[in-house]
């Protein structure tokens, strides 16, 4: 059970005063509908939400709210918390208009341009998310599940995490994630300082799946963060990033056909444009939406396409927006004149191409528009997703047409629209005719479709979707919490490993028993770690065994001298405690002059990878490549090596950061039980932290009084799991009380 707390800049409502008269207005974005018609329909579907509560700044005095809470909250099944206390104006000013909307805003919509790399804006970008986390981190309660939204409070996952820990955080980004080019236009210290705060979320949502790729190769660029296709080792937890692409409640939009009022205004409408198609758009003046590109557009079809004039009006609705902004006023001017050229250049005594109008609408006008519209408009240069082409779809009872742009993250979902480049006018101009000319039956086939996929995934499922995901999270982090090595299973195995008279102790050398460095050739043992590995293997009851990936002659330079057994390359060559190094493979040596060109040419398509012979092993190791493309050319160089060892004795090893081809029918698990089943012992301790370690693992899974051990996070095999590297002598050191002069875990 657990409170559900939304935060977002915005409150879902604003207060308006006029003399002594208060009045509440519900706002009508995607997001407060979204989560309102969850709310609605919560307490059947989700009986884990005790509570629930909106936190976002007030922009009304707070008398003004003190006159209206309790009808608001009697009124709502929520209660809102306004946050007040902005009487440092500039600093609202510097974060909202400033960074929020004149860095954040163009930068991810590809306007680089625009964006305004201003200091202060920063500064005041970081004193507002802390101000949010200052008045939240006292009410919150370490069950809580707390949902932020949108790019004006990526700092706060990390700042609420930090006083914390426990709390469910999710993370929904609203505008596009652009790519690392042009994310890393931002100063460095910005960058990191974002995705740092971004990455305190448990759960990431974004509303493509491009997005998704974005953001995970910037974590991966910026903050080096580990990832498994979209889960990500951060800091010793769990992140997962996902999309979740954003719905409308398509019961409300797709029941307007039955609202009188709104299908009388839409036969007024009609009837004003009687003979004449309507194509309809509405945008917030933003330039974004790319009003100027759609006005050239249709000047083009009215060119091209001559036979529509006097038969078709445009219906462009701009809706009021930042105006505060310099880069939007400027829009407006450039937008009338045009509209101006335009019907000046085409407008006839009864006709003119396009009726242009500067206002909001409300929800009845806006639905009559999209019933009466015989295409809708939806072209922007880029959008988070653009809830009105889904909105229109969802709404359409005659089968309108959608002609959409291809950089709007709802073009990913609503594949049956006629997709567009929205600055190729001879594009958007043929989409406007072939709309116009388009088969009843195609129409309805088109709508239908997306009208289905709409309604499966609409508003309450988008929300249901990520909480539920978030939770998954969560329990998949405390599942790996559960096996994390803390001080009750030290003493545990503390109590075994004194208990036992013959202890076998299998120790992995690149991850576990010393950090992975770049360069494979540079991990050499420092004397700390010979010293404490002779004392271990001195005490008469213990067999210690290196079992490594490397080659024999390079574990014989390093240990030889040590009273240990040494498995070489996975198992293919075992030199006994006292004895001579022992050979298991015997195929020649010719194989390897199959696979080399092979892996020659991946290091030539992929800068800083290259290429490790061993004796019965050729590897390609790319952990020095640049950002995903080292990964991209591994998933290749896989599929490929897979089909040249068909009906070979090799076999293709998938690492961390390295493929290897070699003799099949050994490996660390077959050299494991060997070692095991002949010395027979009371205790087995077994550490690794590579995938070729997971063979071990499995192997040792049944034998009694074996204890294995990951090191790092990843699902494996292993009973225990210890969080890094550097915990790893620690831990046999307090348990054997050997030498080794670290700190204990
Ligand atoms: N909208 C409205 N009144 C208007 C114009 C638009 O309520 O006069 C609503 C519209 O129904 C949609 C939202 O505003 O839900 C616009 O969302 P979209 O994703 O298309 O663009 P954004 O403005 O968020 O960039």
């Amino acid at each position: 059970m657990s409170r559900l707390i939304i935060i977002s800049n915005r409150l879902p409502f604003s207060i308006d005063r006029e003399g002594d008269k208060i009045s509440v207005r519900q706002s009508s974005g995607g997001l407060v509908s979204a989560i309102k018609s969850y709310f609605e329909n919560a307490n059947d579907r989700d009986k884990t939400i005790t509570e629930k509560l909106w936190v976002g700044v007030a922009d009304f005095p707070r008398q003004d709210w003190q006159a209206v809470e309790q009808e608001q909250n009697e009124h709502e099944d929520f209660k809102v918390l306004p946050l007040f206390a902005f009487s440092d104006k500039q600093l609202y000013e510097d974060y909202y208009n400033g960074f929020s909307n004149s860095v954040l805003w163009p930068l991810f919509h590809y306007f680089s341009s625009l964006a305004e790399f201003k200091a202060n804006y920063f500064d005041a970008y970081i004193k507002v998310n802390l101000f949010f986390a200052d008045q939240l981190t006292p009410l919150l309660h370490p069950d809580d599940t707390i949902w932020i939204h949108d790019y004006q409070l990526m700092l706060l996952p990390q700042l609420l995490r930090g006083e914390n820990p426990e709390l469910s955080i999710g993370f929904f980004l609203h505008i596009p994630f652009p790519s690392y080019e042009i994310f890393r236009l931002l100063p460095t210290e910005w960058k990191k300082t974002l995705l740092q705060g971004i990455m305190g979320a448990d759960l990431i949502g974004f509303h493509t799946h491009d997005y998704v790729q974005h953001f995970i190769q910037s974590v991966k660029i910026v903050l080096g963060v580990d990832t498994y296709f979209q889960n990500l080792q951060y800091q010793d937890r769990l992140v997962k990033v996902d999309l979740f692409p954003i719905g409308v409640d398509f019961k409300k939009f797709n029941s307007t056909r039955n609202d009188p009022t709104i299908m009388r205004m839409r036969d007024d409408l009609k009837k004003n444009f009687e003979h004449k198609k309507i194509v309809f758009s509405v945008d917030r003046l933003d330039y974004t939406k790319g009003l100027m590109s759609r006005l050239m557009a249709i000047e083009y079809f009215l060119n091209t396409y001559p036979q529509w004039r006097e038969r078709v009006v445009f219906i462009l609705n701009v809706v009021p927006s930042r105006d505060t902004i310099k880069a939007y006023d400027d829009r407006k001017k450039e937008i009338e004149e045009k509209i101006g050229t335009v019907n000046g250049k085409f407008s006839t005594i009864s006709w003119q191409p396009i009726i242009y109008r500067y206002n909001h609408l409300n929800f009845t006008e806006l639905m009559a528009l999209y019933h009466a519209a015989d295409a809708a408009l939806v072209t922007p240069l880029r959008d988070g997703m653009n809830l009105v082409a889904k909105e229109y779809v969802a709404t359409s009872s005659e089968g309108g047409v959608l002609i959409l742009s291809e950089l709007a993250g709802a073009a990913s979902e609503l594949n049956e629209a006629l997709l567009v480049n929205p600055i190729d006018m001879v594009d958007v101009g043929g989409a406007i005719n072939r709309a116009l000319i388009m088969p009843e039956a195609e129409k309805r086939n088109r709508i239908t479709i997306m009208q289905k996929r709409l309604q499966d995934y609409d508003v309450v499922r988008w929300v249901g979707d990520f909480l539920e995901q978030l939770s998954i999270v969560k329990r998949e982090q405390q599942k790996f919490e559960v096996r994390v090595v803390d001080e009750r299973i030290v003493g545990m195995l503390k109590d075994q490993y004194e208990e036992s008279h013959k202890r076998c102790l299998l120790l992995d050398y690149d991850g576990t028993l010393a950090p992975i460095t770049r360069i494979p050739s540079q991990a050499i043992p420092n004397k700390q770690l010979i010293d404490f590995l002779r004392n271990l293997a001195a005490e008469d009851r213990n067999y210690v065994t290196i079992i490594s990936g490397r080659e024999g002659d390079v574990l014989e330079k390093w240990f030889g001298d040590l009273p240990l057994t040494l498995v070489a390359e996975h198992g293919a060559s075992i030199k006994k405690k006292g004895e001579a190094w022992r050979h298991e493979v015997s195929v020649a040596d010719k194989w390897k002059d199959q696979i080399r060109p092979l892996l020659k040419f991946f290091v030539n398509r992929c800068a800083g990878s290259f290429i490790e012979e061993k004796r019965n092993t050729i590897a390609w190791h790319y952990r020095n490549t640049q950002g995903g493309l080292g990964f991209t050319r591994s998933r290749e160089l896989l599929n490929n090596l897979t089909q040249l060892i068909q009906n070979s004795p090799l076999q293709v090893v998938d690492g961390n950061k390295v493929i290897e081809v070699r003799i099949s029918g050994f490996d660390k698990g077959v050299a494991v039980l060997k070692i095991v089943n002949e010395i027979s012992p009371d205790f087995t301790l077994c550490i690794g932290d590579d995938i070729t370690d997971e063979d071990m693992f499995k192997a040792l899974e049944q034998r009694t009084r074996a204890y294995t051990i990951k090191v790092g996070y990843g699902s494996t095999a292993a009973k225990y799991t210890i969080i890094s590297q550097a915990q790893v002598l620690p831990l046999l050191d307090h348990l054997t009380e050997n030498a080794y002069a670290g700190s204990q875990i």
